[in-house]
């Protein structure tokens, strides 16, 4: 199966012209077998860096591109962010040509990042179906401890071979799943802005992830069979997802308040004070239990007029609370134009019968939940080495990790109380 990317670029009926970097996506068992095959016909020729981690370089079976250098980077501890970044710039060659990224998200990050500093063409090889990162153009990195989102560069080739990928242990591709069980949340928090502040949806985008999202809940349960079908519709979701966020931009369609959850808790914030060793993915996944129960439990309210407040902005007091001295500063430049600011009561009101419907369409926790069980993923916030007694303020502060509108941010404006206010 091939993804002929270039189909979703140019001009599109939302009036936008979308940029679509990635050539073509591969999705096909032993397609590493013709990865140079792929790299001809699309003209991709060069000096290579071939990049892994020390698990991915391991993995048995796996035919390795060729290429000039190699960069093996210790999976231990590795992380995208300002130190492994810095370490691969080092390592490459100076004259290296063409970059190319093998494993997971992590690796993905590092070289996608990697690839936009030097300005050099980047192919994607995907050792597991654990993150729906592999085709965007931006990444969650953590800089300096905080979380950003940074543009990055998008592959211009995705080679995914499903016999590597339905090889690799079950913990991962459940990390995918509950990445992409996030999109529920992500796009119903999409609709919901459009809905309160007007912010454009670009209905080709929408349909395109929410395409890759049902393509994901429906398969899934097929993948404990270890069926190749199912290995293929789920790499055939994450990959589309990381299409959509390429043609917009940025991640809102594939991110809303769940992974503001994730990463909260990943930063260590003070009001938290514990260090998860979850994946990203896993920490996706409990994310979306959590505001699926939340907004669930917020549509119950049928009239909310007497319940919103005028905005007020966050208080420094605060984000010092919140995130402690170490991230202050980071959390402060985030939310210093603070996009609930656009908000107002009356629009919040007005919208909230729209509000309540968008929020019928995401499954229920526990619908999401039992999906989670059978893959053996995490599902709450012990599995993910976080106390539960964390979970009030995870769900008020977690929106300020990022500037960016969802549902749960606007709790701000809300006078819940009781069960409403968990
Ligand atoms: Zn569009
Ligand atoms: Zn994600």
């Amino acid at each position: 199966m091939n993804i002929d990317s270039t189909k979703y670029g140019g001009l599109c009926q939302c009036g936008k012209e979308h940029q679509m970097a990635t050539r073509l996506c591969v999705i096909e068992a032993g397609a590493l077998h013709r990865f140079e095959d792929y790299m001809a016909q699309l003209g991709i020729a060069g000096k290579r860096c071939i990049v892994y981690d020390t698990n991915t370089y391991m993995i048995s079976g796996l035919q390795r591109p060729a290429g000039e250098q190699e960069v093996i980077m210790e999976a231990e501890g590795l992380h995208a962010d300002e130190v492994s970044t810095a370490e691969l710039l080092k390592r490459m060659d100076a004259d290296v040509e063409i970059l190319i990224a093998v494993g997971g998200g992590t690796v993905h990050d590092i070289v996608r990042f990697c690839a936009k500093e030097r300005n050099l063409p980047f192919v994607s090889v995907p050792t597991a179906a654990s993150c729906d990162g592999f085709c965007s153009n931006v990444a969650a990195m953590t800089w300096y401890g905080y979380k950003l989102t940074m543009a990055c560069a998008a592959p211009e080739l995705v080679v995914a071979d499903l016999n590597i990928i339905a090889e690799a242990p079950m913990y991962l591709t459940a990390t995918g799943i509950g990445d992409m069980l996030g999109k529920f949340v992500a796009l119903a928090d999409w609709r919901i802005c459009h809905e309160v502040t007007g912010e454009e949806v670009c209905p080709t985008i929408y349909s395109i992830m929410n395409e890759a999202l049902q393509q994901v809940w429906t398969h899934c349960g097929d993948l404990l069979e270890g069926s190749i079908d199912a290995y293929r519709a789920i790499t055939y979701g994450l990959l589309m997802s990381g299409l959509a966020m390429q043609m917009i931009g940025t991640s809102r369609p594939a991110s809303g308040a769940e992974h503001h959850v994730s990463h909260f808790i990943e930063v260590e914030p003070a009001a938290i004070g514990v260090k998860s060793p979850a994946l990203h993915g896993e920490k996706v996944g409990v994310g979306t239990l959590i505001a699926s129960d939340v907004y669930h439990r917020m549509a119950e309210i049928e009239d909310i007029s007497e319940l919103v407040l005028p905005y007020e902005p966050i208080p420094d007091e605060t984000l010092l609370a919140v995130f402690g001295e170490r991230l202050f500063e980071a959390a402060q430049k985030e939310n210093s134009k603070d996009c609930l600011a656009a908000v107002t009561p009356e629009a919040l009101a007005k919208a909230w019968p729209t509000i309540r419907s968008i929020i019928s369409e995401i499954p229920s926790a526990e619908e999401i939940h039992a999906v989670l069980e059978q893959l053996g993923a995490k599902r709450c916030l012990q599995d993910i080495g976080i106390p539960e007694e964390a979970l009030p303020v995870i769900i008020k502060r977690s929106p300020l990790i990022r500037n960016r509108l969802t549902l749960m941010r606007m709790r701000r404006m809300l006078r819940l109380t009781g069960a409403d206010m968990m």
